[in-house]
């Protein structure tokens, strides 16, 4: 034996394989403990800007720490400036909700570290993205043809589908790319006033440029006005433009209001342009039969995104990108020579369906989820949540001295606080700013806010697992103890 320099692993610490038992035990104990109680918490934590910073040593320790010393750092330094998206009372942005089963499977992700680039680099990876993706397809009730990818995030996917959607204009820009060329009118891109900016993002990114993304006016109940969108279009390109796709949203950002999917792929169809469906919070709504109908016409897109990871009990990071036809991402995204591309038949190689080469295992913890809670328990949640939004709607519509200023479609609720003897917009700012400040305050609630037709307004968003009508209950007697304390 000897001597043998393979005998020792680079690891510059010794007995890792024990230490890591222990620590995993604690952190298994930690990560139950939090999870039965996060409310334990404030939810937004009392900090200002540089608090945490100024606790963190500015340089990188040279020597190696023990394990046990930065547990106690992160529960130290790192957990007083969480804020707690698990907490109860997070109802701000988009309330999202994990899960354990989502824990477990994030930590064997880790463990197994795997990169999905190609078929070969993990067939079990590569094969279960196929075979979840497909189950998500039947949850939301999509024809066979969709096929799926996992991204990182809804505005990965969108920026994946819009360049794709600029490969079927067929004008070589992935050869050539857009810039100086006298043979190739500006690109067009269009959405409504109410589309997330990860839209004009991807405009800007793809070289479409932000002034190209047109956006659409939308009604009083915040949906896109289609025939503006047709007629925009051929005005574009009478004016020499070259439009080619359409981004729908079904469940907008501000309001979740669903724009009029049907009549955009009409226009799509006849305009032979891509339609794009933005499903990333509204998509879990979809898979409830009684709210499919708010969704009629997405079976007609071309490619659509939804976000488990925001009302699905999947952890971030993950976004479905769904796909009509997938030749065509590879069209955009593959650099395999033509004569390598593989047939429909053969192995996925999952880096040719868009811009990152090393992809997560993230098929893992969907299959986790959907397994442990069934599609019937995630509906029950989702159910749940649109159930206890109606309710809140209804006793703010019961209160005359607030007004709600959007449909209550899904899980979040627009309102604001409105004597009635005060119209003047700014007073009103003030006064719902001076209440958002009291519901925060509080360490209970975290609420965020948006400004719709220039009012500026307070939402309600509900997407955690643990919020329940106690919450909003609570939530509700609060806002009403507060605006007595405000003065008009
Ligand atoms: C949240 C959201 C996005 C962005 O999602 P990310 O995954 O954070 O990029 C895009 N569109 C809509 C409608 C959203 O609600």
């Amino acid at each position: 034996m000897g001597n043998n320099i393979f005998s020792t692993p680079a690891i510059p610490v010794e007995n890792e394989a024990k230490e890591f038992e222990e620590a995993m035990d604690s952190i298994s104990k930690w990560i139950s403990e939090y999870w039965q109680h996060p409310e334990q918490f404030r939810v937004f934590p009392l900090v200002h800007p540089g608090d945490i910073k100024k606790q963190l040593p500015s340089v990188p320790p040279q020597s190696a720490e023990d394990i046990s010393m930065i547990l106690e750092d992160f529960n130290r330094v790192i957990v007083p400036g969480i804020t707690h998206w698990n907490h109860p009372g997070f109802m701000a942005y988009f309330g999202t909700t994990g899960s354990l089963p989502g824990v477990l499977a994030e930590t064997l992700i880790a463990a197994l570290n795997v990169n999905s680039m190609l078929w070969r680099t993990s067939p079990s990876a590569t094969e279960l993205e196929e075979v979840v993706l497909d189950w998500i397809r039947q949850m939301l009730s999509l024809p066979k043809d969709f096929r799926g990818v996992i991204t990182d995030t809804a505005s990965v996917s969108t920026l994946v589908a819009l360049a794709a959607a600029r490969e079927t204009l067929q004008r070589n820009i992935r050869e050539l790319g857009l810039a100086g060329r006298s043979d190739l009118s500006p690109l067009r891109l269009y959405c409504s006033d109410q589309a997330h900016s990860s839209i004009e993002k991807a405009g800007i990114v793809l070289g479409i440029g932000q002034n190209n993304v047109v956006k659409i006016s939308s009604n009083d109940q915040f949906q896109m006005n289609a025939d503006e969108c047709a007629q925009a279009i051929q005005e574009d390109k009478q004016k020499g433009y070259l439009p080619f796709a359409v981004v729908g949203t079904a469940g907008t950002t501000a309001t979740t209001s669903v724009d009029p999917i049907s009549a955009l792929a009409d226009i799509c169809s006849r305009e032979n342009l891509w339609l794009h469906v933005d499903a990333a919070y509204g998509g879990a709504a979809a898979l409830l039969p009684e709210k499919r109908e708010l969704f009629k016409g997405i079976e007609r897109a071309d490619s659509i995104v939804f976000n488990p990871h925001k009302w699905m009990f999947t952890q971030s990071d993950c976004s479905v990108l769904l796909v009509q036809h997938p030749d065509v991402l590879k069209q955009a995204f593959s650099l395999v020579p033509a004569y390598l591309r593989t047939d429909d038949g053969e192995a996925t190689n999952f880096m040719d369906w868009g811009v990152q080469l090393g992809r997560r295992f993230r098929a893992l913890k969907l299959w986790f989820i959907i397994r442990r809670y069934g599609v019937e328990g995630i509906r029950k949640m989702i159910r749940e949540h649109c159930r206890l939004a109606q309710l809140f709607s209804s006793w703010v519509d019961s209160d005359e001295r607030f007004e709600r200023i959007a449909p209550t479609l899904f899980s979040v609720v627009c309102f604001r606080y409105h004597p009635k003897n005060i119209q003047d917009e700014k007073i009103l700012e003030r006064l719902n700013t001076e209440l958002l400040q009291a519901i925060n305050g509080s360490g209970e609630f975290f609420l965020s806010t948006t400004v719709l037709n220039g009012k500026f307004i307070l939402r309600v968003a509900i997407g955690n697992a643990r919020t329940s009508e106690y919450h909003i209950r609570r939530l509700w007697e609060f806002i009403q103890k507060s605006v007595g304390n405000i003065k008009l």
